[in-house]
């Protein structure tokens, strides 16, 4: 059995933190001092004895991301075996401009997304370019349907509600030979959902899950550059923490994809505390799972 490795390589909302236009205290702080910074939500699959590896969405941070990869497992120069995409916001696809042709100019990376988001990079530009220079084949996921990465390790999509402009969006259950993993970066609400909040995390080891906005109160001081939240749905942080403080004990529980406003990125706040102290847990860039 090959070690495989869930490797977390972004931790905020698609503009990352700082955000730009943003001095907030939590962006300042990111632009003062850069081991505060938080890249796009993004993650890789690494199969180590395989020598191959597997990204989930291509931020806009990209470049520095697949640096954390190559450089952590000794796979400098190594292009990724597969990209699967959650869905078409900014923070999720637009590192795929780095596959073509000024760049890395791959040849037929495998792009793993839904059917409307395969519309959107395979029919306009500057997407499409990537596509008929041969540089990404595009292959449509279906909610439910396992894509084998090896023996013991596949990628599931679960279909999520979201703001779906372009693109239907997905989680995704990541299961390796040793623990199974629900990563839902964007979610409008968990109500909405087709499955139980609750039912599905029981099914999994570790989740990782939607934390935008910590509660009502990143409305009040959400900083300059900030956008209007109500036209934004997330579940706030302390309304997952309600409905799933009861399977804490089996299911280790962290929190991604944080805005820049969220108080629960500052150190010893009252936030954090709260979350940590109930049991769940901060995910943040670079840490690494055994799965
Ligand atoms: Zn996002
Ligand atoms: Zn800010
Ligand atoms: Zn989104």
């Amino acid at each position: 059995m090959g070690e495989v490795i869930l490797h977390v390589l972004g931790t905020a909302q698609d503009a990352g933190l700082p955000q730009p236009n943003c001095y907030c205290d939590n962006c300042t702080k990111a632009i003062d001092n850069p081991t505060f910074k938080r890249r796009a939500a993004s993650l890789a699959i690494v199969l180590k004895d395989k020598n191959q590896w597997h990204l989930i969405d291509a931020s806009p941070d990209f470049k520095e991301q697949i640096i954390m990869v190559q450089r952590t497992h000794g796979m400098e120069g190594l292009v990724m075996d597969s990209i699967f995409l959650t869905h078409a916001h900014i923070g999720h696809y637009p590192g795929l401009i780095f596959l073509g042709k000024e760049a890395m100019n791959t040849k037929n990376v495998p792009v793993f997304t839904g059917p409307l988001m395969k519309n959107v990079l395979e029919s306009h530009a500057p997407w499409r370019q990537l596509t008929d220079l041969g540089n990404i084949q595009v292959q449509a996921i279906e909610q439910g349907i396992s894509t084998n990465l090896d023996n013991d390790v596949e990628v599931t999509p679960v279909k999520v509600p979201h703001r779906n402009e372009f693109s239907e969006t997905f989680g995704f259950w990541i299961k390796g030979p040793k623990k199974k993993v629900l990563y839902i970066p964007d979610i409008d609400s968990w109500d909405e959902w087709d499955l139980d909040l609750v039912e599905a995390c029981k099914q999994a080891d570790i989740c990782l899950l939607d934390a935008t906005f910590f509660s009502e109160s990143d409305l009040s001081d959400s900083g300059r550059g900030a956008r209007d939240l109500s036209e934004i749905p997330h579940p706030f942080i302390t309304d997952t923490m309600e409905r799933l403080k009861s399977i804490t004990d089996t299911c280790a529980i962290y929190f991604t994809h944080f805005n820049h406003s969220n108080p629960a990125l500052k150190q010893n706040s009252d936030a954090r505390d709260f979350i940590e102290k109930n049991g769940f847990h901060i995910a943040n860039d670079g840490m690494t799972f055994d799965l």
